[in-house]
């Protein structure tokens, strides 16, 4: 360093004028440069200088502030540091300006001011570290005792500082070899001192009256030290603001004495690494952990990555690398949990006791994953939840909608910024334990994208094979999922990946009947709303009656969420009447109460409507229970959504109504067709897709072929039904994309209905894929598109004859309300699609359900 050596500076020093911060000899300091003369002194001089002499500058402090001085030259401070200009650094924002980084060498004091423009330059006399300073013996003896009081304070106060921190531990050795009559300036420059005491010091030319000046600050800090020790206990935090003053925490001694165990444990990063040796993570993970925490005792605080491993090694240690919960499992029990807990969907539950009954008698199960597939609302991840309830397991819901990136399951490298865990990770974190139940939401929505397939990630997430050591991307060391339970839900299936597909068993859960419905709402819906909204069965009365209406007319739903938010918004507006009642206030004004959603009035009257108009009545509480009809209902959800529409669209030929499956639940589907002149086109809309064209065209050929049987002709009479005409097919709901082989029959129904001019009974639904030798051909999703019908009103089904053991999975109620056909041949579809059959020998059979 420059000061355990003699300095001679030039006797001519241009002078930078600053007017906050006093700077010492032997320390450096950071200064920002804007006013005019100092930013032409940086140009002129530090920039284009090209000598070391040339980097050598007058710094004189305490100057008043230069943004006023930009004329003449302000009254300068006698004394000042020479200093040595070691970094330069340019910016133009917010306003153009430097930031110089200055070493101070030595003292001067203005002996001339030789020029004030563009920049002051002056000639000096240098103050100390001369030659004769430094080879002078004298100082030693004399000040002998001075300079030992001083170096002891100064020892003491260095061993108080945190050792750990390598500026620190510089320090002590510095102590150490420094000649000792640089020591006042440069601890005057780092321990708290103001700027009025850094000039005061700097004024002391005269070693002896340093020495005596500094002393005091020197006993200041240590006393402001002992207290901060003393008061830290209860404020850990306070250290990172007082970093020039970290009170030593010795890390690396034997902890001996509780007071040190004591001490230890107020240092973050020691009681992070204590947290690390005693914590349970692999043998791995710990290696990297205590790699890491060696870094970070390293690291400044300052610096970007301390935040980043600190943040790594705080997850480290929070993981539940070996915490679990212990598994609780009785199969009677379980079942009379989901009992009270799902009404109705008895095939997911015998499965699910199927698969807890395994584990209960083989406990590390690699047994497949299961995948509830059904319309929203069915209950897919409510029985999710009662599994892990069952199993006394905690759960973490994962919602896999919409994830289009690799690292939201895998986590990023921890060299990006912001870099974090994925899902699963985050997800164990959050419960703590590392054999909970992870509900895999949406599986069937996961996205693509350039940043990789996130279905690819899970593949081995889910593969049991493979999980035990799952590696995080930003962990970067294996974390055993093996003890995790996996369950996925999905709208369909026809959207998972196939490989993830495979690793899962599908369990279909269907929508439910109107009876289903008018049970969950009555046994699980209603009690949940009503202990929501703080209401009892005293105060509201929901007959079934009601909860069908709200089925049928305010929902056209597989899954009960509609009817469950119906069933919230009809308590809402009871609370509101409760509320009021309680009150007991009258009121009298009834302006806001006659339109809309505000009159809510009606309620109390339903059983009496015509007292509805009684302004006298409507002020009284209302009397309990609140008897909700559909008087009711369409006061507070408004009019019928929902209307029967089914025999209306019915009236004309070239209508036949289908049944669609869709991810959401079954679904009734219009098929409508005209004919014009034209040149024998057949136009499709409805966004319909490639197989659903191509049956558009089978029907077409069919019913050419079979047209002189079945009489059908085109406009003119001709047997060529195309002759002379386009035909023009449409599915409405024309936004919906709509694709499969299934709406073959209701096709050929349509288009019969237009050639021979008779209408489709009114009552009946079809579903079925068709050959061009008129097979009819068995499809999916027969029950949910019978629930469909049956929730349309309809009476008749035809399904394809190889269909007819889906029926036994269809409720017995639903049954006994429809008649099924059981077509094989379109002959006999079109026989039972038209009232007084078409077939020029009809050859009906039907099946009826009760049998
Ligand atoms: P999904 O995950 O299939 O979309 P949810 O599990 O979120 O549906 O179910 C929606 C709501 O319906 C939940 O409040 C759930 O409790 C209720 N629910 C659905 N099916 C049943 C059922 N069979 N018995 C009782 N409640 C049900």
């Amino acid at each position: 360093m420059a000061a355990s050596s003699a300095i001679q500076i030039p006797s001519r020093l241009p002078l930078l004028l600053t007017h906050e911060g006093v700077l010492l000899p032997g320390s450096t300091m950071r200064t920002s440069v804007d006013s005019p003369r100092n930013m032409q002194l940086v140009r002129s001089r530090l920039l284009k200088g090209t000598s070391l002499r040339s980097t050598i500058i007058g710094v004189i402090p305490n100057t008043s502030d230069p943004s006023s001085d930009c004329e003449d030259l302000p009254s300068l401070h006698r004394i000042g540091t020479a200093a040595l200009a070691v970094q330069v650094v340019g910016s133009n924002w917010p306003k153009p300006h430097y930031t110089l980084l200055v070493t101070g060498l030595c003292r001067f004091q203005i002996l001339q001011l030789l020029k004030e423009k563009p920049y002051p330059v002056a000639e000096v006399e240098q103050l100390d570290r001369l030659e004769q300073f430094t080879n002078q013996q004298k100082s030693e003896e004399e000040l002998g005792e001075l300079s030992e009081q001083f170096y002891k304070y100064a020892v003491q106060l260095v061993e108080m500082l945190d050792m750990s921190v390598p500026a620190v531990a510089k320090l002590r050795r510095l102590l150490d070899n420094l000649p000792r009559e640089a020591l006042p300036d440069i601890l005057t420059s780092i321990i708290r001192t103001s700027n009025r005491e850094k000039l005061q010091i700097l004024d002391a030319v005269s070693l002896e009256e340093r020495f005596k000046m500094t002393i005091p600050l020197l006993v200041r800090q240590i006393e402001g030290l002992k207290l901060l020790q003393k008061t830290r206990k209860p404020k850990q935090d306070d250290d990172k603001r007082v970093v020039a003053i970290r009170p030593n925490r010795r890390i690396n001694h034997i902890p001996s004495t509780t007071e040190d165990e004591e001490e230890e444990d107020h240092d973050d990063v020691v009681m992070l690494e204590k947290k690390i040796r005693t914590s349970s993570m692999s043998e791995q993970a710990l290696k990297v952990c205590l790699k890491e925490i060696k870094r970070l005792k390293k690291m400044p605080q300052s610096m970007p990555e301390y935040a980043l491993t600190r943040n790594y090694l705080e997850l480290m240690v929070e993981l539940p690398w070996n915490k679990s919960t212990k598994d609780r499992l009785e199969i009677r029990a379980a079942r009379i949990l989901l009992d009270n807990d799902h009404y109705a969907m008895e095939k997911l539950k015998k499965r699910v006791l199927e698969y807890l009954a395994v584990r209960q008698l083989k406990n590390n199960l690699k047994g497949p994953i299961l995948c509830f597939v059904g319309p929203p609302g069915v209950g897919k991840t409510s029985v999710g939840r009662s599994i892990a309830k069952t199993l006394g397991r905690e759960f973490h819901r994962i919602a896999l909608g919409g994830v289009c990136d690799q690292s939201d399951i895998r986590g990023h490298r921890r060299t990006y910024v912001g870099s974090m865990p994925g899902r699963i990770i985050n997800g164990l974190k959050t419960v703590g334990v590392n054999n909970p139940v992870f509900l895999l939401d949406e599986v069937d929505k996961l996205g693509k994208s350039l940043q990789g397939d996130p279905a690819a990630a899970l593949l081995e997430v889910l593969d049991p094979e493979q999980n035990h050591s799952f590696t995080d991307h930003y962990l970067n060391v294996a974390f055993d999922l093996s003890q995790v339970l996996f369950i996925a839900t999905a709208n369909t299936t026809a959207t998972i990946p196939p490989a993830l597909l495979d690793r899962m068993e599908i369990i279909q859960v269907p929508g439910y009947t109107q009876e289903e419905k008018i049970e969950i709402a009555h046994r699980h819906l209603i009690p949940k709303q009503l202990e929501q909204h703080g209401l009892t069965p005293q105060q509201i009365q929901i007959p079934p009656v009601t909860t069908l209406d709200i089925i049928t007319r305010y929902t056209r739903e597989a899954g009960v969420r509609s009817l469950d938010r119906k069933l919230g918004a009809i308590c809402r507006a009871v609370a509101v009447k409760v509320a009021e009642g309680q009150h007991k206030e009258p009121k009298p004004d009834r302006a806001e109460g006659g339109d809309g959603e505000d009159c809510k009035e009606h309620i109390t009257e339903d059983a009496k409507p015509e007292s509805i108009s009684d302004a006298a009545d409507l002020a009284l509480p209302p009397e309990m229970p609140i008897l909700i009809d559909f008087h009711a209902l369409k006061d507070i959800l408004g009019p019928p959504m929902y209307e029967m529409e089914v025999s209306e669209r019915l009236s004309q030929p070239g209508v036949a109504i289908g049944l669609a499956w869709t991810p959401l639940g079954g679904e009734i589907m219009f098929v409508e067709a005209s004919r014009m002149d034209g040149e024998g086109q057949l136009t499709l809309t409805g966004q319909l897709g490639d197989v659903m064209k191509e049956s558009a065209h089978l029907a077409i050929s069919w019913l050419r072929s079979n047209a002189k049987r079945y009489q059908l002709t085109n406009a003119s009479g001709s047997f060529d039904l195309l002759d002379n005409t386009d035909i023009h097919l449409h599915f409405p709901a024309g936004a919906v994309t709509k694709d499969g082989p299934s709406a073959g029959v209701t096709i050929v129904t349509c288009l019969a209905s237009l050639f021979s001019g008779r209408l489709v009974c009114s009552d009946v639904a079809m579903t079925g894929e068709i050959t061009l030798r008129g097979l009819v051909l068995p499809v999916g999703g027969i029950k949910d598109k019978v629930l469909a019908a049956h929730r349309a009103g309809l009476k008749r089904v035809i399904i394809p004859q190889r269909n007819e053991k889906d029926l036994e999975e269809i409720a017995v109620n639903v049954r006994e309300d429809l008649t099924f056909v059981l077509a094989s041949c379109l002959d006999e579809v079109l026989n039972a699609a038209f009232d007084g059959g078409f077939a020029v020998k009809p050859r009906v059979e039907r099946f009826n359900s009760k049998l």
